[in-house]
C-alpha cells in the first residue's frame, strides 16, 4: 500500500468519524455525479465527497483539510456552466457538497428578508417566500436544482435582473466558513450598516475561491398581483433599443423582462419543438419577449397595452401579440427557453456570454458580425439574451451543411474577434456564467492589470495556501 493510499484511508476514517459514515462518499460510482459538470465538459477526480449537515461540520472539514494539506471544492446543485463546481483533479481535493444544508432558518416579513442555508434550491426559496405572500425574484432555467449558495458564489442573474438586480443586489448578509476553518457570521438583517468594508460582496461571485458560503440573508419583495407578457416583432436591434428606452421610462421597475430574440431563434425552435409555433403572422428580423408586473390587479395589462400601442405608433415595433391566458404566456417563454437546445440541434457553434453597455448593443452586434463574416462568410450569427441588462449570448453557428469539427477549428479566431471588440466597447467577457475553469486564462489576459493584482492580493489574504476551489478564477 502506497503512502498516498494510507493517507486517503486515514482521511476518510477521520471524516467518517466527524460526519457519520453515510455522509462521506468514497465509492467510485457514487462519487461520479459530483465529479462531472452539468454540461459534461469537465470531469475531475477527488479523494472523496463529503456532505456536512451544518456550518460547524463545514468548519470542522475545512480544519481537517488544512491539517492534511488538502483543498475543498464547494458544490451546490452543480449546475454551473464554466466548470467551477467540479474538482480539477490535482490529487489533493475533497468535494464539499452543501445539499444537506437545506433549511429555511427564518422568514421576516417586516424586514422583508429570509435566512436560508446554502443548499436550499432557488425553487424552494421562491416557494417558501410565496407561502408568506412574498416574492424572491431570482429565477433561472435550472432553479429546481441550482442552490442559493451556488447562485451567490456565481452572482447569478436570470430573467428578472432588469427589475430586481443580480444576486449581489439581493443579498443582505452572509455566513461564511473561511479557509482556516473560522466561521464569519455576517447574517445581519440591516439595510443600513456603514461600518467599514462590505465583506459580503467579496464572497458573492468569488466562485468558492475565498470562502464557503453556508447561509445567507436574502431580500424579499411584494408578490405582483398582475403580469402582462407580449411577444413583439421588430425590424432591427436599434428599434429594440428605442422600445427598451420607452418601456424603462414609462414602466420603471414594473418592466421585469426584456429578452432579445433573433429571427433564426424563433425559426429553429419552431422547427425542432412540436409544442411551439410562430408567435406572429409575419416574420420579423428580431423579436422581443417583454413582461411587466404590477402590484395592482389590472395594472400590468393597462401599462403593457398603452406602451405597446405607443411603440407601434412610433414605429419601433412592427407587430405584437399579448398572452391572454397563462398557457399562452408559457408558449412565449418556451420560444425563449428552447433556444439553447434548438441551437445545439442545428450543429456546431462557438459561444460567448458577454455584456456591453446597453446603448452600444446594436453597434456591437453589427461590427462583430461584419468581422466574423470576413473570416467565415456564411457563418450564422445566433445572438440573443437579456437586452435590458446589456447581456448577450453571442453565439456563432457553423454555416448550413458545414462540417462541425472543421468549423470549430476557427474557435480561437472567432473568440479573438469577439473579445477584441468586447475590450473596445468596454464590455465584459463573462456576464452571467462566471470564470470557473473555462475563462481562467482569458481573464488573466483581459482583466485590467491593477484589478487583477487586487484580486490576487485578496486571494492571498483570505486563502494563502490555496485551499479553496483551486484552479478556478485566478
Ligand atoms: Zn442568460
Amino acid at each position: 500500500m502506497s503512502d498516498r493510499q494510507v493517507d486517503r484511508l486515514t482521511l476518510i476514517a477521520e471524516l467518517k468519524a466527524l460526519l457519520g459514515s453515510s455522509y462521506v462518499v468514497d465509492d467510485t460510482d457514487a462519487m461520479a455525479p459530483y465529479l462531472t459538470d452539468w454540461r459534461k465538459r469537465f470531469t475531475g477526480s477527488a479523494l472523496c465527497v463529503v456532505r456536512p449537515a451544518n456550518t460547524e461540520e463545514v468548519s470542522a472539514v475545512m480544519r481537517l483539510a488544512c491539517a492534511h494539506g488538502l483543498s475543498l471544492v464547494p458544490q451546490g446543485g452543480n449546475t454551473g456552466l464554466v466548470g467551477g463546481s467540479v474538482p480539477v483533479g490535482n490529487g489533493h481535493e475533497i468535494v464539499l457538497s452543501l445539499g444537506r444544508m437545506n433549511r429555511v432558518r427564518d422568514l421576516d416579513p417586516i424586514s422583508d428578508v429570509m435566512v436560508v442555508e446554502a443548499g436550499v434550491t432557488l425553487a424552494a426559496v421562491q416557494e417558501a417566500a410565496l407561502k408568506e405572500g412574498r416574492l424572491f425574484p431570482l429565477s433561472l432555467a435550472s432553479e429546481g436544482t441550482a442552490t442559493i449558495g451556488g447562485a451567490i458564489s456565481t452572482n447569478a442573474g436570470g430573467t428578472a435582473v432588469l427589475a430586481y438586480g443580480t444576486m449581489r443586489d439581493l443579498v443582505v448578509g452572509l455566513e461564511v466558513v473561511l479557509a482556516d476553518g473560522r466561521i464569519w457570521n455576517g447574517l445581519g438583517k440591516l439595510k443600513k450598516d456603514n461600518t467599514g468594508y462590505d465583506l459580503k460582496n467579496l464572497f458573492i461571485g468569488s466562485e468558492g475561491t475565498l470562502g464557503i458560503v453556508t447561509a445567507a440573508v436574502v431580500k424579499l419583495f411584494p408578490e405582483p398581483r398582475s403580469r402582462a407578457t407580449a411577444f413583439c416583432g421588430l425590424a432591427s436591434a436599434e428599434d429594440a433599443l428605442h422600445f427598451l428606452k420607452l418601456a424603462k421610462a414609462e414602466a420603471g421597475s414594473e418592466l421585469t423582462t426584456f429578452e432579445l430574440i433573433p429571427r433564426l431563434g424563433v425559426e429553429w425552435v419552431v422547427k425542432h419543438f412540436p409544442d411551439t409555433r410562430e408567435p406572429l403572422f409575419f416574420q420579423h428580423q428580431w423579436y422581443v419577449l417583454v413582461e411587466f408586473s404590477s402590484l395592482t390587479v389590472d395594472g400590468a395589462d393597462a401599462l403593457a397595452q398603452r406602451l405597446i400601442l405607443d411603440a407601434i405608433d412610433k414605429a419601433y415595433l412592427e407587430d405584437s401579440v399579448f398572452a391572454v391566458t397563462l398557457a399562452q404566456r408559457d408558449d412565449f417563454w418556451r420560444l425563449r427557453e428552447y433556444m439553447p437546445d434548438a441551437q445545439t440541434r442545428e450543429g456546431a457553434s462557438i459561444k460567448h456570454d458577454i455584456s456591453v453597455p446597453v446603448d452600444a448593443i446594436p453597434a456591437f452586434i453589427e461590427t462583430v458580425v461584419q468581422d466574423l463574416k470576413a473570416l467565415i462568410p456564411d457563418l450564422r450569427p445566433f445572438v440573443f439574451g437579456h437586452l435590458g441588462d446589456g447581456n448577450l449570448h453571442f453565439n456563432v453557428q457553423a454555416p448550413e451543411g458545414a462540417d462541425g469539427s472543421a468549423f470549430l477549428k476557427h474557435a480561437d479566431d472567432v473568440h479573438e474577434i469577439v473579445y477584441r471588440h468586447i475590450a473596445a466597447f468596454h464590455g465584459s467577457i463573462s456576464a452571467e456564467h462566471g470564470i470557473g475553469q473555462v475563462k481562467r486564462e482569458r481573464l488573466a489576459q483581459t482583466k485590467d492589470a491593477v484589478a487583477l493584482d487586487l484580486m490576487r492580493t485578496i486571494k492571498m489574504a483570505l486563502d494563502p495556501d490555496g485551499r479553496l476551489n483551486p484552479g478556478k478564477v485566478l
